[in-house]
């Protein structure tokens, strides 16, 4: 490994943030794992834990690598100490912009001069991020997809006052993790959710109007366009209470119609019917 971003803090240690801390340890860097307690990032290094021992079993990870991972990986609830000497810090905490500031301001205020800080948000802006510190040519977004260790995108999110030097820093950074990345400009929903949304909302328009049924609308977007998975299964699977939630806030800052939520997805939402999570959505996931 180069000397590229050598000491790294994760904020969080959820779904996201273990999965971020287990992919930066792997590529070689140090990486620290912080959360509120102690009891709670324990869990999050134990679910590493569970992924490379899963990776050693199908022959992906060797025994060597997965202990040299978990060697370099540390866990704190210090955040302000963990920060110090960091070269990176990759905020991953729920998607709240009251949580989120305190956390920039805390890690602006501990963080070296020179350190990069990164936000995980899915739809939040990176540039009001970069205000809230004094450093907004380091702050960057870094979207990583879930399970962090298998999905390859890594979207980087370049604010209205992010510098050229840390867009091509991170972009180094992909590739160490063997990320695939591309660079969007700081907008609502970045490239991935506002193409994916659209996708999902004229799809439900779509079957509210009777244009086909559920599987073959679906079906014409897995076969005719190689989608893994069609519109409507996916949004069953991230839940369509999430799905409504970016698509009102898509449809607030953007303005356009394509986002405008459709009725039958705000019928389903308010009926319960969230997708897999509840047994029902588009289908129906209790016959399996
Ligand atoms: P999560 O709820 O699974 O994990 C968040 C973690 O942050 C929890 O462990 C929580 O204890 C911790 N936390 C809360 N307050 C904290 C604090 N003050 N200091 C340190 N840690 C704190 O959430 P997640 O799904 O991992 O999402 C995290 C971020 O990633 C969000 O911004 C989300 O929008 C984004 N994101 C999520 C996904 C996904 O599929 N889940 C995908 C891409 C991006």
């Amino acid at each position: 490994m180069g000397e590229l971003f050598e000491r790294v803090v994760v904020v969080g240690s959820g779904t996201m943030g273990h999965g971020i801390a287990q992919v930066v340890a792997a590529s070689g860097r140090s990486a620290i794992m912080v959360d509120t307690s102690t009891e709670v990032v324990e869990a999050g290094l134990g679910k590493i834990r569970e992924n490379l021992d899963k990776g050693v079993e199908r022959g992906k990870v060797s025994a060597e690598e997965r202990d040299a991972t978990l060697g370099r990986l540390s866990v704190s609830a210090d955040l302000a100490g963990a920060c110090a000497g960091a070269a990176l810090v990759i905020e991953a905490v729920p998607e709240d912009l009251g949580l989120k500031r305190r956390i920039f301001e805390i890690v602006d205020g501990a963080a070296p001069a020179g350190a990069v800080l990164a936000s995980n948000t899915s739809s939040m802006s990176i540039t009001a991020m970069g205000s809230w510190t004094s450093r907004p040519e380091r702050v960057i977004g870094l979207h990583f997809f879930n399970p962090v260790h298998i999905m390859s995108l890594l979207e980087i999110v370049r604010g209205e006052l992010t510098g050229a030097q840390t867009v091509a820093d991170c972009r180094a950074l992909a590739a160490s993790l063997g990320k695939e990345a591309i660079v969007v400009l700081d907008s609502p929903g970045f490239a991935t959710s506002r193409l994916g949304i659209a996708i999902a909302m004229e799809a439900i328009r779509m079957l509210q109007e009777g244009v086909g049924s559920a599987e073959d609308i679906d079906k014409a977007m897995e076969l005719g366009y190689r989608f893994p998975m069609g519109p409507l299964k996916l949004t069953d699977l991230v839940g369509l209470d999430v799905r409504l939630a970016i698509t009102e806030h898509l449809y607030a800052e953007l303005g356009t119609d394509t986002f405008r939520p459709p009725q039958l997805l705000k019928r389903m939402v308010m009926a319960g019917k969230l997708g897999k999570k509840s047994g029902e959505g588009f289908y129906n996931w209790r016959r399996g």
